[in-house]
């Protein structure tokens, strides 16, 4: 299967659901990608100045699901996103999944719409479907840790290997689906707002919860993982004071 115009670079994205001028205000990302890689400009209209600007990649400052957008969200509406797409890009499949997916379709040299195909039987399959309940999807994002903590952490969870990220040298994300599952929050539900069974992160309405119901839930369940990370740390500076592990 050719994409259609034979353009490359969204695939990874396949599935999320909103606006094109939603996309950049978090950032969004999937299974390797951000949207901001691809954006080479933003129009929007500035409500200070009352004049419409075109903002640059820089000017945007992408972030983790962040940006200049997120960060003054009364002063910009987003009219119009101009991204570069390539006809010759190769396909990013180093994360978790995608190649096996791939390989699991009988494809060896996957096109763009292959790897979209991948991902979406992924995201499928892992995530629960809107239509059937509803659900915020990936709600949490990855909590940054120094990264002596972050490797801390790892030493004492094996589990949480693969959610450092080895990619900034200073901090790491620790993983926060693993943070979720060590809390036990899985399945849990706070009336008809709870943590979806089929998947830590993602946030479900069971029938009649309200926004404010899954903020709370949201917010407590924030302050609680905060806690954890906060005792595995102080658990292990303790054992490591005494020599009882090697750091
Ligand atoms: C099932 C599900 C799966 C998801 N999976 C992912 C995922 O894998 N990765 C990911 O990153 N996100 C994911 N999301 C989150 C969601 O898809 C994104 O946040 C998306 O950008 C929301 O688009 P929307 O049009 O619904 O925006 P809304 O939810 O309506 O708005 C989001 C925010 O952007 C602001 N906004 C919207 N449009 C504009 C504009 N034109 N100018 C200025 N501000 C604006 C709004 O005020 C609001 O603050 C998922 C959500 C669901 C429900």
């Amino acid at each position: 299967m050719e994409p259609r115009w034979g353009l490359c670079g969204l695939e990874n994205l396949a599935l999320i659901p909103g606006s094109v001028g939603a996309a950049p205000i978090q950032n969004i990302g999937a299974y390797g990608v951000e949207v901001g890689e691809r954006i080479v400009a933003v129009e929007a209209w500035d409500r200070g100045t009352r004049q419409s600007v075109r903002l640059d990649r820089a000017a945007c400052a992408f972030g983790y699901r962040d940006s200049a957008f997120k960060r003054d969200p009364e002063r910009w509406i987003v009219t119009a996103v101009e991204l570069e797409l390539s006809r010759d890009t190769a396909p990013r499949l180093d994360y978790a999944g995608i190649g096996e997916e791939l390989a699991a379709m009988g494809i060896a040299t996957p096109s763009a719409c292959d790897v979209a195909e991948a991902v979406i039987r992924i995201r499928q399959r892992k995530l629960p479907d809107p239509a059937v309940i509803g659900n915020a999807g990936s709600f949490f994002k990855n909590p940054i840790v120094p990264a002596t903590q972050a490797w801390a952490l790892h030493g004492e969870h094996p589990r949480l290997h693969g959610g450092v990220s080895r990619r900034r040298r200073t901090h790491a994300q620790a993983l926060c689906r693993w943070l979720i599952d060590a809390c036990g929050w899985k399945g849990t539900r706070e009336g008809d707002a709870g943590v979806s069974a089929a998947h830590a992160l993602v946030l479900v309405n069971h029938g009649n919860a309200t926004g404010l119901q899954l903020l709370d839930l949201k917010t407590a369940h924030r302050r609680l993982g905060a806690r954890t990370l906060w005792r595995c740390a102080r658990a292990r500076a303790t054992r490591h004071r005494r020599g009882v592990v090697n750091a």
